[in-house]
């Protein structure tokens, strides 16, 4: 039995608790804090706890809390961290909750402190003794960066379950694909000199200019092949985000840089499109005498999908009365499919009012959470859900 506090003292303290994750290190705030906080109210509720620091920041940590044993299991998952937030552009105060009776703002309400809070309302009368497979709730770092935190589950093999859900904001309508993201710096080296004189030198610039005819033509060819009706924007997307060459009108450009962003469709292998990528930018530079050099931005997410006839996206079908859909943003989901989970993306909030100055949650979106969250855990976990 449950001994955590009541549902909205726990979002507010979530709220107050702050967990920025930014590249930038002056806004880095780490999440440690937050964990503590969940571990606390978990281990009060009965739950054992494991946290899992990430390697080289201590400031930072996965938590994997588990009520109940066995080898399914339903994981409820989310991450702790937040997107820093535009300083002046808030009305509110983002670490305070505020509540304005049909609505609470704060940095996370979102995207996505509330569901942790949810999560463990939903258990709050939940008897441990009539689990037939294991509840864990799994709240993780750095999603809003990195995604350090759900790359040190998939390495290290944790946690083990059967199904997932995680509770990203998707106004409580089940989603079972998205797209992924890479982003690719392409850096050409040329010869700079004197404009007067070409034979001084190799534009780099000259050169960007076939890499960009490539990449634009490599983008028909993908769209013209690929395509998934259930996203909004159906075709893999590539776009040019980024360039920078050269200095003066009367030098020869010497150095170009160009930054692209590509989402590709489930079924796309990020390595495969790296290799595409490379392979294309080499072709398009022959015999200029211009080197290339191509780095990723950043580590890139995997498209994620579940197959529309998997246990955990039916269920979730049934439980909202929503044929589970497709969004444009990325999630841990296609880390903790590779763990083995069959999972979904569901959750109360909006993404719309994520990210956002004045982010808030509907309050009419919360005891409807709790409520599915308790008819998940009750097929999944009490009646034992993969034996029906
Ligand atoms: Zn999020």
């Amino acid at each position: 039995m449950s001994r955590s506090p009541a549902l909205l003292e726990m979002i507010s303290g979530l709220i107050a608790t702050p967990s920025v994750s930014s590249v930038n290190p002056a806004l880095e705030q780490g999440n440690l804090a937050v964990i503590e906080l969940l571990a606390n109210w978990l281990e009060d509720s009965g739950f054992d706890i494991e946290i899992m620091p990430l390697p080289g920041t201590p400031a930072r940590a996965n938590l994997i809390a588990t009520l109940g044993r066995g080898s399914g299991g339903l994981v409820l998952s989310g991450h702790t961290d937040t997107v820093p937030y535009d300083e002046g552009k808030w009305h509110y105060d983002p670490f305070r909750l505020r509540n304005t009776g049909n609505r609470l703002y704060g940095l996370g309400t979102s995207d996505m402190k509330s569901f942790m809070a949810l999560a463990l309302e939903a258990i709050r009368d939940l008897d441990a003794d009539h689990l037939q497979q294991p509840l864990i709730l799994l709240a993780t770092a750095d999603e809003e960066t990195s995604m350090a935190g759900a790359r040190a589950l998939v390495e290290r093999q944790r946690p083990q379950a059967r199904y997932a859900v995680i509770g990203e904001p998707t106004g409580l309508r089940p989603v079972r694909m998205h797209k992924g993201i890479l982003m690719e710096a392409i850096r050409l080296c040329g010869k700079s000199g004197h404009s007067s004189d070409p034979a001084q030198g190799n534009s780099a610039l000259e050169a960007m200019h076939s890499v960009l005819g490539t990449l634009i033509s490599w983008r028909k060819e993908l769209q013209a092949t690929h395509r998934n009706s259930l996203f909004a924007v159906p075709v893999p997307t590539l776009n040019l985000g980024h360039i920078h060459g050269g200095d003066n009108p009367n030098r020869i450009c010497g150095s170009c840089e160009l930054h692209l962003d590509l989402r590709p469709l489930p079924g796309m292998d990020l390595q495969e499109l790296r290799d595409e990528l490379r392979h294309r930018v080499l072709d398009a530079l022959q015999d200029t005498g211009v080197e290339a050099s191509i780095e990723s931005l950043f580590e890139g997410i995997p498209a994620m999908e579940t197959p529309a006839n998997a246990r955990i996206v039916q269920l979730a079908e049934k439980l909202t009365g929503h044929t589970p859909g497709a969004v444009a943003f990325g999630t841990e989901a296609p880390y903790l499919s590779r763990l083995g989970m069959e999972t979904v993306i569901l959750g109360p909030g909006d993404i719309a009012q994520a990210h956002q100055p004045d982010e808030y949650i509907r309050l009419d979106q919360l005891a409807p959470t709790v409520d599915l969250l308790k008819s998940m855990i009750d097929t999944v976990c009490i009646k034992d859900f993969h034996l029906l």
